[in-house]
């Protein structure tokens, strides 16, 4: 059938032909229709810097793509340095109200990376990379044993200072000395007055034990502790002696964390931290690895310096093994001078951090959203993993981060005001709250010692603060919180129609991901506005 006339519906939409024909007009249509279109921006238009100048997270937007699939499909998995990926992509900070012993094992069991801080004496620091590894097990390779004659007392002690009280006893209280009972908190519990701590193991100890032969896999010989419905399983050779010992918590921390970011064969928790550049940090580096450290970050304000890239060579060639996060960087000649140095890993940032005041004092750093991407585009063709360190303080900001290329985020006020970051609640104004301060703030420099290391030189006379002190808000334990951010990531992903972190920063350098730059008037419209009030909760 010809139409005899035909007007098109809307003003602006592509004229026709009066004697097109209906099934001509539908094909033209169609075709139209199967072409898929490029609306915004590519990453790389976004940041053209004469068009963007520099930009901040809030300067932009991803655009919505096609959904398919349920958001909790998504896998956030992430490669953070050369040899270690996390199931999920988020880092706390090395700040000392952020991440001591209980946020390392907070972040590492929901997934993450905690960085312990070095603003305190080397032991206190590597005691608590030490209380991270120790914290969850498969084979516990050296398991702490006492003797016969040791008394109760010194099993109270160990619990005390380590935590556990499930003691092996061995002939002469050492491992692969054979072994002759058990003392757990079952045995011990009721033995409280002084003469009922004086007492020798050998009386109060366990001697009915479920062993494994050495050599057992670990599969079997979790099998084999499930069956005996006991809290230890020691295993022994064939002479009897202890050679190693599996711990029933261990199997539930395993059921109850899947995602725990874990070393493959000893199931140990992976922990970083930090250290300076400073010449007397190879003494404390030395302390930290043998603690057990994974990953040593190089906490600098300004990472491109010859004491960084010497630091770099230094521990590549001493530890092998250790993986070395350098930073901070912001521009990529001072990646370039970073990666040439051997970085496994670069963390990005000046000045972005909520508590920072180093582009105000020192006019120098560069907006967040540009750095990370100018550095990830150079550090991607070397296999480098970026770390999107400062100013992220909402869900929003880590997919933006991620999507620019930084391989994950590291946060400091985000996770400050969780349960497991260090210091006390207190009130304020009907509001619970916590400490959290710069490192470089006057008050964390006055505590004496590695604080005032990241943002000044030895002999400064007057030293010029680059970061305030304050406080944040409760915001609950870290397996919630975490929790919180993953699923709201996950949905992020599902908008924009990928299905993985990898895919949607693969969509981002083919240019399929799109991008649009926000205006002042964007940002606010993109807020809650023209309400009297509202109440913001973030997750139930
Ligand atoms: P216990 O019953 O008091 O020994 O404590 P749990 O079994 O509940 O927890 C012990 C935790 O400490 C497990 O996660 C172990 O992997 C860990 N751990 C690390 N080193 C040792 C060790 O030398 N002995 C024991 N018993 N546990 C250790
Ligand atoms: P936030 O997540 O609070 O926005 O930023 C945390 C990051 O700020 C840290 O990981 C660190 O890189 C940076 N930072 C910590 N303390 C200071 C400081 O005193 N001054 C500056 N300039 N940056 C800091």
């Amino acid at each position: 059938m010809v139409a005899s006339s035909y007007t098109p519906e809307f003003p602006g939409a592509p004229s026709t032909s009066a004697n097109e024909s209906e099934d001509a007009r539908n094909a033209r249509l169609s075709a139209l229709l199967a072409e898929p279109l490029r609306d915004g921006l590519s990453a790389e238009e976004l940041m053209d810097p004469k068009v963007s100048g520099g930009l901040t997270y809030n300067d932009l937007l991803i655009l919505p793509g096609y959904v398919d699939f349920p958001a909790n499909v998504c896998s956030l998995e992430s490669r953070i340095t050369k040899r270690f990926t996390l199931k999920t992509p988020f880092l706390s900070s090395p700040m000392d109200t952020v991440t001591e012993t209980q946020m390392a094992i907070g972040m590492a069991l929901n997934g993450g990376l905690g960085v312990i801080h070095h603003n305190c004496p080397v032991e206190e620091q590597a005691d608590m990379v030490r209380k991270v590894k120790k914290f969850e097990n498969g084979f516990i390779t050296d398991p702490l044993c006492l003797s016969p004659t040791n008394t109760v007392q010194d099993v109270y002690n160990i619990k005390e200072s380590l935590g556990f009280c499930g003691i092996p006893i061995t002939e002469d209280g050492k491992l692969q000395s054979k072994l002759v009972g058990i003392v757990t908190s079952r045995d011990i519990d009721f033995l409280q007055t002084d003469e009922e701590r004086r007492r020798h193991l050998k009386d109060v100890m366990t001697t009915n034990l479920v062993t494994a032969p050495q050599g057992v896999s670990l599969i079997e010989a979790n099998t084999i502790l499930k069956a005996s419905k006991k809290g230890k399983l020691p295993i022994i050779n064939e002479q009897g002696h202890l050679t190693a010992l599996l711990a029933r918590s261990d199997l539930i921390k395993a059921r109850e964390y899947p995602w725990a970011s874990k070393m493959a064969v000893s199931k140990q928790l992976l922990v970083a931290a930090a250290i300076s550049t400073h010449e007397e940090d190879k003494i404390r580096l030395k302390a930290l690895v043998d603690a057990g450290l994974d990953i040593v970050i190089l906490d600098s304000s300004q990472g491109n310096s010859l004491f960084q890239i010497e630091m770099i060579k230094f521990i590549k060639q001493t530890y092998p093994a250790i993986d070395v996060v350098a930073g901070n960087v912001v521009t990529q000649e001072q990646a370039r001078q970073l990666i040439a140095a051997g970085a496994d890993a670069l963390r990005v940032g000046m000045g972005s951090g909520s508590i920072c005041i180093t582009q105000e004092v020192m006019a120098c750093g560069r907006p967040q959203g540009t750095a990370v991407f100018r550095v990830a585009q150079y550090a991607r063709q070397f296999g480098v993993p970026v770390i999107a360190d400062g100013g992220i303080a909402n869900v929003g900001h880590i997919v933006k981060a991620l999507a620019l290329g930084a391989s994950a985020v590291m946060m400091g006020s985000l996770l400050a005001g969780t349960t497991e970051s260090p210091g006390e609640y207190f009130y304020h104004e009907g509001q619970r709250l916590k400490k959290y301060r710069g490192m470089g703030s006057i008050d964390a420099m006055e505590k004496g010692d590695a604080a005032g290391k990241r943002y000044f030189s030895e002999g400064d006379k007057i030293k010029v603060a680059q970061g305030v002190t304050g406080a944040v808000v409760d915001k609950g334990t870290v397996k919630k919180f975490l929790g919180y951010l993953t699923a709201g990531v996950q949905h992020s992903l599902q908008d924009i129609g990928t299905r993985s972190l990898n895919e949607m920063r693969e969509g981002v350098v083919n240019g399929t991901v799109r991008f649009e730059k926000r205006t002042a008037s964007a940002q606010l419209e993109g807020g809650v506005h023209g309400l009297h009030h509202f109440e913001k909760r973030l997750f139930s």
